[in-house]
């Protein structure tokens, strides 16, 4: 089973600015962390190495930092490792980027299966899995939580719903996205780690992946950050209370009052 796994470098903490005048992440001077939903990604792809052999290779879009992430995946038990890279890149949304990281995979030659994290920790938005399937041109389901059975051909997963779970099988080559439920991440061992450090990351450009370049980066992104703040905080209300009745008598007194009905 040959599998990819997309990653994400992202900044190890939630509380990240916001730079008012271009509306984007503030990045610099905050440690970065492989995505935590792309360990669980990453644990998942090992397992069904382990259990049918093949090969698990990491991939990232990002800046020339997002190799320490490549190397953490690695430290785990990662074959390879592939850096997404060149300036064309900079500013791209999450449809720029799933274009981008599916041209990447497409690079790599052949695969049976895709793994992404349910979503990156930063950015937030859930998108990027399901646009990389989309633009692959291959099935995927988002929010697995397990997956039941997986053979040359297809594969059977549960998919995490708000009242429960769905059972959905489709063909590979596919794509999923995982969520926490599905394993428990292995620490990296010291013979991992050792390997990581001296390991080769291979790197793509624009021109590696002979993508349409009016469809990179900041040029190729259809999303425009108009503004971006904190919502102010809600001050005053009034708490009212009472039985039932008092409690209806209040409520239409305070509408009629603000001219909601008469
Ligand atoms: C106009 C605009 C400009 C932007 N410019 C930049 C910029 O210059 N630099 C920047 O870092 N961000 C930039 N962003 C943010 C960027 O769009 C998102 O961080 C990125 O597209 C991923 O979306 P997300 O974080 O919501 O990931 P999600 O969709 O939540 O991620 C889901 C999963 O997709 C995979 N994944 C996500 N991102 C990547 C990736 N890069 N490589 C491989 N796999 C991935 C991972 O498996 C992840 O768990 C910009 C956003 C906008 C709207």
């Amino acid at each position: 089973m040959n599998i990819v796994v997309c990653i994400k470098q992202v900044p190890g903490t939630t509380q990240v600015k916001v730079n008012p005048d271009t509306g984007t992440l503030i990045r610099d001077s905050v440690e970065a962390v492989l995505n935590p939903f792309d360990e669980y990604a990453v644990e998942e792809a090992l397992r069904i190495k382990e259990k049918q052999g093949g090969t698990v290779r990491v991939i990232t879009m990002g800046p020339p930092q997002a190799e320490s992430a490549l190397r953490q995946a690695i430290a785990m038990g990662a074959d390879e490792a592939w850096l997404i890279s060149d300036a064309a890149f900079a500013g791209s949304d999450t449809w720029a980027t799933s274009y981008t990281v599916s041209r990447g995979i497409r690079a790599l030659g052949e695969f049976d299966l895709v793994v992404c994290g349910k979503q990156a920790i930063d950015g937030d938005t859930a998108q990027v899995g399901p646009g990389v399937a989309e633009m692959l041109g291959i099935p995927f389901v988002a929010w697995v939580r397990k997956i039941d059975d997986i053979s040359g051909t297809s594969l059977r997963v549960e998919r995490l719903m708000e009242d429960g779970y769905d059972v959905v099988e489709l063909p590979l080559p596919s794509l999923i996205t995982v969520v926490k439920e599905i394993n428990e991440p292995r620490m990296a061992s010291l013979k991992g780690k050792m390997r990581a450090k001296k390991a080769d990351i291979r790197t793509l450009t624009a021109a590696d992946l002979g993508a349409d370049a009016a469809r990179l980066g900041l040029k190729g992104s259809p999303t425009q950050v108009l503004r971006s703040f904190v919502p102010e905080k809600k001050t005053g209300g009034e708490k009212i209370s009472g039985d039932v009745p008092e409690l209806v008598t209040k409520l239409k007194s305070t509408i009629q009052e603000l001219g909601v009905i008469k």
